[in-house]
């Protein structure tokens, strides 16, 4: 389940930075997740349930940023969003990233992103 690691390396990573900052309670967790990451957003929020039990986690409010696929095509200079998140089959199976213009692999430019944006702590 990649979506539990992940999210738990998440939960350590606030822990961490709460214990630091000597705080009560953690508020609220801001993430920022690239749609290119192929994470399960109900999965992180019922992993971080899950995790934040018995913890300063307890109760926080998890906010999620989605964010877009972006993509440079080195033959044909497209840059923009890609498409294949339309794709009924997109979940089913890792796409091959394709310029939308011409066809060829592309670059990633966004949307790999896995971040804290920023967390809210009681003091
Ligand atoms: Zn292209």
């Amino acid at each position: 389940m990649h979506e539990f690691s992940m999210t738990s390396e998440i939960a350590k990573l606030v822990l961490d930075e709460a214990q630091n900052r000597g705080a009560k309670r953690v508020l609220e967790v801001n993430l920022v997740i690239g749609k290119l990451t192929f994470l399960g957003i109900e999965q992180i929020r019922f992993s971080y349930k899950l995790l934040s039990k018995g913890t300063i986690l307890q109760g926080s409010k998890l906010k999620i940023e989605r964010r877009d696929g972006m993509v440079e095509c080195d033959k044909c200079g497209y840059k923009g969003p890609i498409k294949s998140q339309e794709d009924p089959f997109y979940h089913l199976s890792f796409p091959s990233l394709a310029c939308p213009k011409c066809s060829s692999v592309v670059k990633v430019t966004e949307g790999r992103e896995c971040t804290i944006k920023n967390i809210r702590l009681e003091v």
